[in-house]
């Protein structure tokens, strides 16, 4: 049943709420060895579940998502709960608001089960820079989930909820999706409030859901995206109704296909399984042209830059006086600062400080964070200039299935490059989708991305939906 049935069976008092969040709870319990959560709610997700039951019972009202189970990456704040981005330095801090999410998910009658684990402040690629450890992929335990929202990834693949949020920088959800076999959305900038998610980089930050396939992602996207005035960066555009994009057909769109995705450096399986997909869309009358990309090669480059000058800024704040961690050595101001800092951070986040305050400092400025700006503007006109000839774009989503816990984690570099196809859509401000493409000989999952222009989402899930239910899967099974 889809979550769409099932939130039907709900409000018909065919299926209890309270019963699912039990039948959840036992499979987190008995799943605990992927790492997936930090903190479990099972008492607020009971009370709540039953909250439901009783006025379904009673014949009041509900929410849209009455009875849907939804695990919250650990970046986002829900009131009165602890906010730890897998760090030490928040280890304590307790919420004193929730997000814009957080209070629509409620209103809507969702039901929260956990926080989920990630890469520590959500940068990471691989889920191994938590101060909780490691998370797993569920189809190979020795593998990475992808990162930095691969709890939230994890929680959905092992059906440990509904559907999950997460946060997307430079393909956060989008690559745990990938490497985890389900879907996930990276809104276009501006879609979905971001009031209440811990700033990594300001001008790429988006919270981003993730689903078992495109039609659930619609039901828990018509709820969180949308204007909010505490977040002046989101857009007052109206939002459709993605469900009905779904159960169409993709007859006469107009799909490019950049060469640049499809280049040295990616797995030969995934290239043959997208393109296999490709072919199916074009029997089904998509019309699939080639496009040029050419400025994509310079996208990691450009996101490592802006993606850390804004970092080391944001968590500036983070000093021991305001939030969290505090050094108690009583050495004076400026030590207990650094200390606090020097003991908080892991060694990723500090490499992103000192990195980003480099690119920001007198001398390097124009060299480093001037000029990756531009590129950043060019690579969204050149985005501009592709999505004035086709309405979507298709690509890989990453250049690699699963790769090994540890494999890359003394290459930031190598780690870096795993973001190759997913930065761009960040760094343009557009959407991009991950949809389930198929498995490798060795039966690890990967993804196809659909890319569409800024607020063009209604695309994806057309397309993606379409993919869903007809294309056959590369060694799926
Ligand atoms: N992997 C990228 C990084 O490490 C993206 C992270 C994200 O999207 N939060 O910055």
């Amino acid at each position: 049943m889809n979550l769409q049935a099932t939130i039907a069976a709900v409000k018909k008092g065919e299926v209890k709420a309270e019963e699912r969040v039990n039948k959840f709870l036992q499979v987190i319990q008995s799943t605990k060895e992927f790492n997936a959560y930090i903190k479990i709610n099972d008492k607020q997700a009971k009370a709540k579940a039953v909250s439901v039951d009783h006025r379904i019972k009673d014949g009041r009202k509900t929410g849209k998502l009455a009875g849907c189970v939804v695990a919250i990456k650990d970046n986002i704040n829900i009131k009165d709960q602890e906010t730890t981005c897998a760090s030490n330095i928040l280890k304590g801090f307790i919420s004193p608001y929730s997000a814009t999410v957080i209070e629509k998910l409620e209103q809507e009658d969702a039901i929260i089960i956990g926080k989920t684990n990630h890469d520590e402040f959500a940068m990471g690629s691989s889920d191994e820079n938590s101060c909780f450890g490691p998370v797993k992929n569920p189809h190979d335990p020795k593998r990475v989930p992808g990162g930095s929202s691969g709890g939230s990834a994890v929680a959905v693949a092992l059906d440990t909820v509904d559907v999950a949020l997460g946060s997307e920088t430079g393909g956060s959800v989008r690559q745990p999706a990938g490497l985890t076999g389900i879907t996930g959305l990276k809104p276009s900038y501006g879609r979905v409030s971001r009031y209440g998610l811990v700033a990594f980089a300001s001008s790429l930050d988006q919270i981003s859901p993730f689903a078992k396939d495109t039609a659930d992602l619609a039901v828990l996207f018509n709820v969180i995206a949308g204007h909010d005035e505490r977040d002046s960066t989101s857009a007052e555009i109206e939002v459709p109704d993605y469900s009905a994009y779904l159960n169409k057909d993709v007859k006469g769109m107009k799909i490019g296909i950049p060469k640049e995705y499809f280049a040295d450096g990616l797995d030969g399986e995934i290239r043959d399984g997208i393109l296999q997909i490709v072919e199916q869309l074009k029997a089904a009358g998509a019309e699939i042209r080639d496009v040029e990309l050419p400025l994509s090669e310079y996208g990691v480059a450009a996101y490592y830059i802006l993606a850390t000058a804004e970092a080391s800024s944001n968590l500036a704040r983070y000093d021991g006086v305001r939030y969290g961690h505090r050094n108690k050595d009583k050495a004076g101001l400026t030590e207990m600062y650094a200390q606090t800092r020097n003991e908080g951070f892991g060694d990723e986040v500090k490499r992103r400080i000192l990195l980003g305050t480099y690119v920001l400092s007198h001398g390097y400025y124009d060299a480093y964070y001037k000029k990756a700006q531009k590129v950043r503007r060019l690579i969204k006109n050149e985005f501009d200039s592709v999505f004035s000839e086709v309405d979507a774009l298709i690509t890989p989503t990453t250049p690699t299935t699963a790769f090994l816990i540890g494999e890359r984690a003394d290459d930031p570099l190598q780690m870096y490059l795993s973001d190759v196809y997913t930065v761009t859509a960040n760094l343009g401000g557009i959407c991009a989708l991950n949809v389930r493409a198929g498995k490798d000989k060795n039966k690890l999952p990967f993804g196809l991305q659909i890319m569409a222009n800024q607020f063009k989402e209604e695309i994806l899930f057309q397309i993606g939906d379409f993919i869903d239910r007809k294309c056959t899967r590369y060694q799926w099974e």
